[in-house]
């Protein structure tokens, strides 16, 4: 009786322990203005999915941001220009040096078909506010109560030619540095300065900057404690 009692106590103790662990924030920032509003939305709706029964909606989501196993992007193979060959290789190494290990964007392998397109046009949709390049990315949850599939398909558009002038490489290297900036979670700003900011022509980057590498490792380190908070809410919803 009394060494029952006494391990019921223990595993109890032992839930808590670990729920007050997981629920310590990693100084959690605040990323209004900074990260894209459905990846802001999926970081604070994600536990009450888990109340609601959609433990594998939130799980889902997460990963549709966070890319656990990596998101793969290739360059158009019609694109001739040399050029652009070497600023998407070049706006590729940025972001892996910028995060390191913790770098997602993976490059397709030759022959198959990635998830995000790099591709070159002479024309933007206009009225739109991205006057030289755009991401099209559509994040596809499919969901059931037990398990969770993500289908991730995009386009990066980088223009050709802006007002009469061909994009140079460093144009090109900033413009796709950028889109891929918004795959990475996040949203632009209204400075010149940052990456995220509006380029002005000729006064482009040569890396991701240190303030933005920043912000995707703090992004990518909420998204990771947001999926064992819901794994662990789920693990004592009955
Ligand atoms: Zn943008």
């Amino acid at each position: 009786m009394g060494a029952a009692l006494r391990w019921l106590w223990a595993s109890l103790l032992l839930v808590v322990a670990v729920a007050t662990r997981a629920q310590v924030p990693v100084t959690e920032p605040d990323f209004t203005g900074l990260v894209l509003k459905d990846v802001q939305q999926t970081i604070s709706t994600c536990l009450s999915e888990v109340q609601h029964g959609r433990t594998h909606l939130a799980l889902g989501r997460i990963d549709s941001a966070l890319f656990p196993n990596g998101v793969t992007l290739a360059l158009d193979p019609t694109v001739a220009d040399p050029l652009t060959h070497r600023a998407f290789a070049r706006a590729m190494r940025a972001w892996n040096e910028a995060l390191g290990l913790d770098c997602p964007l993976q490059l397709a392998k030759t022959g198959t078909e990635p998830e995000v397109w790099v591709r070159l046009t002479s024309m933007l949709p206009t009225g739109m506010g991205h006057e030289l390049g755009l991401i099209q990315l559509e994040r596809r949850v499919q969901y059931s109560r037990t398990l969770h599939r993500v289908i991730i398909k995009g386009t990066i558009s980088v223009l050709q030619a802006h007002r009469g002038h061909a994009m140079t490489e460093d144009e090109q290297f900033h413009i796709m540095l950028h889109e891929m900036g918004h795959l990475l979670g996040l949203d632009d700003v209204p400075n010149v300065g940052p990456l995220m900011g509006p380029m002005q022509r000729g006064r482009t980057l040569t890396a991701v900057p240190a303030e933005e590498a920043v912000l995707v490792r703090q992004l990518r380190a909420i998204l990771r404690q947001r999926s064992q908070q819901v794994t662990l809410l789920a693990s004592t919803m009955p």
